[in-house]
């Protein structure tokens, strides 16, 4: 199977769902011509794009459009409902000494490779204490998740969301808008805190109490009770149904063992190149790679990144080693929330500076410096100025670009 040239002759990529699929893709349209094979542990293929499952599709929007279309001629075998029960990248380190390696699958079957693309994404994390204890408790992160979830939600039942970061304040947005009420419960001082920080998180609370959705922030939640959740400060929260939207974990457990980083996500260099294995790559949101961008190692869990990375981890295990070009990424995010877009380009910490707009109205742009540069940009309804934005955190522009003329507003406060 592998050449004796010690050329590709088989790729695996574990994990068909947006990057695996995207990766594959690229393979091919960057002429790999050798055995191919796809696997995945959904059963659904073409793989569902994730977004839409919390927002119309939740509420009873059309399944069949939140399908991710496949480019045709991607000839790869599929290997579906199927998990890798391990990974053991030295077997095929034979006479000719060319890296490969051996994906152990279930019922004792074998999968060779000589080049692998991990693409396992992540998992809906649920917190000891919230797992049992309620009758009609939910994650959201598959299709059936989302199916079972929507049926939950007719008859008008009281919903209780355990987190605010994005998929828990789209959840609650959409519930809002068939009439259920709604409590959000936050352990972290504001929503979307982590991604936009304190300030603006602050914020944007205004957007889901103007909506109607109860929101508790500064306050975790501990245990479920039959008739709802109970918190840290001894209060509850009455729920007919409860969802736990407290963040997500990276699929590594198969790759325990295998030698790979797998702290927070598979480590990879600045190429999406595994560190310390030759012909591994990843990408989505299970990677966590060196972005020269910003100096520093991250794992993104956005959409767009996820797509980008996927093409960039692809041309890299085809350079094996010569050549592969540094992945600079740009982490890029849009939601929906209360039929207002948000969108976050760049990285949220820093002071906050708002530069257009009023956030009273709810429609503004926040830029994020470090003190020298634009490191972030926060549009808020205001997506024509994303763009021009973007451009600046991706030049790393000087803060003294922002007293032009045309994006100072009054209130402008400049960070010095
Ligand atoms: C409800 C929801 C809303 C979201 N909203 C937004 C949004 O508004 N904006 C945004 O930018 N992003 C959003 N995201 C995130 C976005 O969907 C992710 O960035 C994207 O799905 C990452 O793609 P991925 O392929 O890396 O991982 P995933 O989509 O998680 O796919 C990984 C695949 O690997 C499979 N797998 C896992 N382990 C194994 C294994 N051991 N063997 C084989 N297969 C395995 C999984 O079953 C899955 O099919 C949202 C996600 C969810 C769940």
């Amino acid at each position: 199977m592998r050449g004796i040239d010690g050329t590709l002759r088989h790729i695996a990529v574990v994990g068909a769902s947006l990057a695996g699929v995207r990766a594959a893709e690229t393979l091919r349209r960057r002429g790999y011509d050798g055995r191919l094979t796809l696997v995945g542990a959904e059963s659904d293929f073409p793989p569902y794009d994730r977004p839409p499952l919390a927002q119309a599709v939740l509420t009873g929007g059309d399944i069949d459009g939140t399908r991710l279309p496949v480019e045709p001629g991607l000839d790869a075998e599929l290997l579906l409902d199927t998990t890798p029960e391990g990974l053991d990248l030295k077997s095929l380190k034979g006479l000719m000494g060319y890296p490969g390696g051996t994906l152990q699958l279930s019922g004792a079957r074998t999968l060779d490779f000589d080049g692998l693309v991990i693409a396992t994404g992540v998992v809906a994390r649920q917190p000891a204490g919230l797992r049992s204890g309620h009758p009609a408790v939910y994650v959201l992160r598959t299709f059936e998740d989302c199916l079972a979830l929507r049926a939950a939600l007719l008859g008008g039942p009281r919903v209780a969301v355990v987190g605010a970061g994005f998929v828990g304040c789209e959840i609650a947005s959409e519930c809002r808008a068939r009439g259920l009420d709604v409590t959000v419960v936050e352990a972290g001082p504001a929503p979307l805190a982590r991604v936009l920080g304190t300030a603006m998180g602050r914020e944007l609370a205004a957007l889901h109490r103007d909506h109607g959705t109860v929101l508790t922030t500064g306050v975790r939640a501990v245990a479920l009770r039959p008739d709802g959740v109970e918190l840290a400060d001894g209060t509850s929260v009455p729920a007919d149904v409860v969802v736990i939207a407290a963040g997500r974990a990276p699929r590594t457990d198969w790759l325990r063992g295998s030698g790979l980083d797998i702290e927070d996500g598979v480590l990879l260099d600045a190429t999406c190149a595994a560190v310390g294995a030759a012909r591994v790559v990843a990408a989505g949101s299970v990677a966590r790679w060196y972005n020269p961008l910003f100096g520093e190692v991250m794992r993104v869990e956005h959409r767009a990144d996820t797509v980008e990375q996927a093409v960039a981890a692809a041309e890299t295990l085809l350079a094996d080693g010569a050549g592969a070009l540094p992945f600079e990424s740009l982490p890029y995010f849009r939601s929906e929330q209360y039929g207002t877009t948000i969108e976050f380009v760049g990285r949220g910490t820093g002071v906050p500076y708002v530069v257009s707009g009023t956030v009273a109205e709810c429609r503004f742009v926040a830029v994020y410096t470090d003190g020298q540069h634009v490191t972030g940009a926060l549009c808020v309804d205001m997506p024509s100025q994303l763009a021009r934005f973007r451009r600046m955190v991706a030049a790393r522009a000087p803060v003294e670009v922002l007293l032009a003329p045309m994006a100072v507003k009054p209130g402008f406060r400049h960070p010095t």
